[in-house]
């Protein structure tokens, strides 16, 4: 039987389709890129917000229109999604045959026997677990050849009130170390050249006494000829310990994605984050103390409940403090199942909440230029990464801080760390020229 797989959301979810894809292969099954010719069409989907939930559901609606013409096709809602519709939902969305929440991956072989054999109309698992479900299995990449992601943890304890992962994905459950480091040589092996490290709360992980910058040496020694990226980080969790190991290991990259959601201690205090503006402005202090040629990521929310234009200001302030190297960026919507929709009011309008996300995204894009810029002259370890889209001629690749570089093409293969002196920016990426021989 063909399975044909789409992918929504963040990189969890890109991992989770390669943890899918591993299960169904060793079952016997085999992978298609092409929608049609699938027996089985599962969709990996995404609930953290109401757009990419349209989108899906849009998406769900076409796909329906396969089964006309073949009966036999049976469809998968499976990742986020699966967890956040309630039992009517599930009900209504009745050309769904598989429904499964994301810890329960490893059912989904015997679900679509049972249902090939006709033993049941609809399967559905959407438990959640209090373990790590897939320490076991090797995920079959789907992404690129260079660069492969690793999940060390899954799920989230901070309950912040605008947020459906704690409900979608469950509590934290950290893997065991021994099988993220067999994972990690494997990948080497492989010939991937860099781990990124994955977790809803990646500086969260704990097991048996192991925390995140413990595990994190671990592997810089364990792989040191590859390169290590994590996000995404709690701001409180970011200690003068872990950037001490970020910055003695050459191949840990020295970037970090903080998410600072919004600038105003107000409306951090109504989401329930565990930090104030003044607290998060000493995290970055420290960081830059420590580590300062670093870049530092965030995500920004405009139009949370009962945000005012101080509170949009201060955010605006605070941007203009730090200036963060880049920012996802996106307007609240409110989530069925979170706190805030069921005890605050979503109560800024959408026209607001869409001139607050354009304020900050043209000033992010500002922002983004200035630090573009502080690399110009510089000289950088840059890890080729395939062919530039815009000119066959050059590659492109990143330095150490997660910032694409464009450079000529040369004999250097891909995959390989080039030197490479960067001579100017545009808004979104650098460009250089490369030096003495590879590294
Ligand atoms: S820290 Fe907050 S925003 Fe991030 S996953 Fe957990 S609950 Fe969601």
């Amino acid at each position: 039987m063909k399975f044909y797989i789409e992918t929504y959301g963040c990189q969890m979810n890109i991992y989770d389709s390669e943890i899918i894809c591993s299960i169904l292969l060793k079952s016997g099954f085999i992978k298609t890129s092409t929608l049609k010719k699938a027996d089985i069409i599962l969709l990996n989907t995404c609930a953290i917000r109401e757009k990419p939930e349209k989108k899906i559901f849009n998406r769900l609606m076409k796909i329906r229109c396969l089964k006309q013409t073949n009966n036999q096709i049976k469809i998968g809602l499976v990742g986020c999604l699966a967890t956040h519709y309630n039992k009517q939902t599930l009900e209504k969305l009745n050309f769904i045959d598989l429904i499964v929440g994301p810890d329960s991956y490893k059912k989904i072989p015997k679900m679509i026997k049972n249902l090939k054999k006709e033993q049941t109309k609809k399967e559905i698992d959407v438990s959640l677990a209090n373990q790590e479900k897939y320490t076991k299995i090797i995920p079959i990449g789907v992404r690129t050849s260079i660069s492969a992601f690793l999940s060390i943890m899954r799920g989230c304890d901070n309950m912040c009130t605008f947020c459906i992962v704690p409900f979608s994905r469950g509590r934290e459950k950290s893997r065991n170390p021994n099988s993220i480091l067999k994972e990690c040589k494997i990948l080497y092996k492989k010939g991937y050249k860099e781990i990124i490290l994955l977790g809803q709360n990646v500086d969260s992980y704990f097991f048996k006494q192991i925390k995140f910058l413990n595990l994190l040496e671990l592997i810089a020694i364990t792989v040191p000829l590859m390169r290590i990226r994590f996000l995404t980080s709690y701001p409180s969790n970011i200690s003068k310990n872990l950037l001490e190991v970020v910055k003695k290991h050459s191949n840990i990259c020295k970037h970090f994605h903080i998410p600072l959601q919004s600038g105003s201690t107000r409306i951090l205090s109504l989401m329930r984050r565990k930090y104030t503006v003044e607290e998060f402005l000493l995290i970055i202090k420290m960081i830059k103390q420590i580590i300062p040629d670093c870049s530092i990521s965030s995500d920004l929310m405009t139009g949370f409940c009962t945000e005012t234009q101080e509170d949009h200001r201060e955010t605006i302030r605070i941007m203009n403090i730090i200036k963060f190297n880049f920012s996802y960026m996106f307007k609240y919507s409110s989530r069925q199942g979170t706190y805030a929709y069921r005890k605050l009011k979503d109560d800024v309008p959408n026209i607001l909440k869409l001139r607050r996300l354009n304020e900050i995204l043209m000033l992010q894009k500002s922002h983004s230029f200035y630090r573009l810029k502080e690399n110009i002259g510089k000289i950088q370890n840059v890890l080729i990464e395939g062919i530039s889209k815009k000119d066959d001629n050059y590659y492109y690749g990143r330095n150490y801080k997660n910032d694409i570089i464009v450079f000529p093409k040369t004999k250097s293969k891909i995959g390989s760390y080039n030197r490479v002196k960067i001579l100017n920016s545009t808004f979104t990426t650098l460009i250089g020229e490369r030096i003495l021989s590879e590294i």
